[in-house]
């Protein structure tokens, strides 16, 4: 087969579609003005920013006044959780709780508030599919909870969580909920209300949107404390002049995400499906998370006696953009703590690869990762020390 170029890294960003594309170039030439300004320039400007952010209210069912624009995923996490700490630490206390599985912008933000301020964080555990027990969540509620944030959907295995089920719990029990959907928004049905949600992490890179620019959704009512100080834009809330072009992206991306949802849908989990039926076919392999409450296009795996990153380095040389959650992220080669909170060993998480594949990928990509993903496996393996032992029982 013909070498071709294969990515399969849309967990990790995807393309600005063309869609989106076309949408926001007017808004760095022509139609340039400052939102703020009062002039024509800045009110074309201030009508497309809101005409934005109503488009993106709807497709998750809000309304417009409820969204704030933010610079990234990460940043609306952090906005969520830092907020509702500052607004709640004195008044109620400070419990927190999380899941295992949870990104770093929120695991690390958990973290810093623990060391920083003495909050208690609970870490619900996951089962081996990632999925947690909302038993252990009802439990884990106190008098001084203030925050449960637990992610729609799963990065790294892609795992659908049961946002609803944990949305109606924090209801009853009087508890604001955080969901990062980062992974989720545009690839899966999202509606803030009927999930109960009271906070909403998204970012447009992983629709189809460009980079640097997300969204936090904040139910009515909820005065969540101002992130960054300065001039009235988002409400006083996040002040700075607007990433203008990178919003109306967003909310084009968004809009041709949802509008084609129950397609792509469809037809990229049937191509995920054969990615998991093909290379869970190799021997000693085996996906992660759950087999079909999953993400339409995570595909995620562990084979044995493969290093992650080698794989990684070998499929890219063949044209294949992937990715391992055993990245040995700030330089130390611990394996992703998602993998370990499913319950894998060490050694059986170092050898992570996850494909992520969109409405971009075509038939023509299965089969090429089918094709090489294989033999890939055999060459590394018949270099690893490990291969031997394996085959011969000794571990
Ligand atoms: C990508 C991602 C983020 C971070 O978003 P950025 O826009 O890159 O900061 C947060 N949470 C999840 C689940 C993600 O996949």
């Amino acid at each position: 087969m013909e070498k071709r170029f294969v990515y399969a890294d849309n967990a990790g960003t995807t393309a600005v579609s063309r869609t989106a594309l076309d949408a926001m170039l007017p808004y760095f030439s022509e139609n340039f003005g400052n939102p703020s300004g009062v002039y024509s320039v800045g009110r074309a400007s201030r009508r497309a920013l809101e005409e934005a952010r109503e488009k993106i209210a709807g497709t998750v069912g809000a309304s417009a006044g409820e969204i704030f624009f933010t610079g990234s995923g990460s940043e609306a996490d952090n906005w969520a959780i830092r907020g509702v700490a500052e607004m709640l630490a004195e008044k109620k206390g400070r419990h927190i709780i999380t899941s295992a599985v949870e990104h770093h912008a929120v695991f690390n933000t958990l973290e810093w508030l623990e060391k920083r301020f003495g909050f208690e964080i609970t870490t619900l555990p996951v089962d081996s599919d990632g999925l947690i027990s909302l038993e252990d969540l009802k439990n884990a509620i106190r008098d001084d909870t203030v925050l449960v944030t637990i992610m729609a959907a799963n990065n790294e295995i892609g795992t659908i969580m049961p946002v609803r089920e944990i949305g109606a719990i924090c209801r009853e029990k009087g508890v604001l909920f955080h969901t990062d959907a980062v992974q989720a928004v545009g690839h899966i049905p999202i509606d803030v209300e009927a999930m109960n949600v009271d906070m909403l992490s998204m970012a447009a890179h992983k629709f189809r949107g460009p980079k640097g620019v997300g969204a936090l959704y904040v139910r009515k009512g909820i005065r969540l404390p101002s992130l960054i100080h300065g001039g009235g834009q988002e409400k006083g809330k996040r002040a700075g002049t607007e990433n203008v072009a990178g919003i109306i992206g967003m909310a084009a991306a968004l809009e041709e995400a949802v509008a084609n949802m129950d397609e792509n849908m469809a037809r990229v989990s049937a191509m995920r499906d054969r990615l998991i039926d093909g290379l869970t076919k190799i021997p000693y392999s085996s996906l992660t998370g759950h087999r079909t409450n999953r993400l339409p296009g995570t595909a995620s795996f562990v084979f044995e006696c493969i290093e992650g990153e080698s794989m990684i380095l070998t499929l890219d040389n063949a044209g294949i953009c992937a990715s391992s959650g055993s990245a040995c992220s700030s330089g130390s080669l611990d394996p992703s703590h998602v993998l370990m909170a499913i319950g894998l060993s060490h050694a059986t998480a170092h050898g992570s690869v996850r494909l992520t594949i969109n409405e971009c990928s075509t038939d023509e990509d299965i089969d090429y990762i089918l094709e090489v993903l294989p033999k890939t496996v055999e060459k590394l393996r018949s270099m690893s020390p490990l291969w031997e032992d394996r085959l011969n029982g000794k571990f």
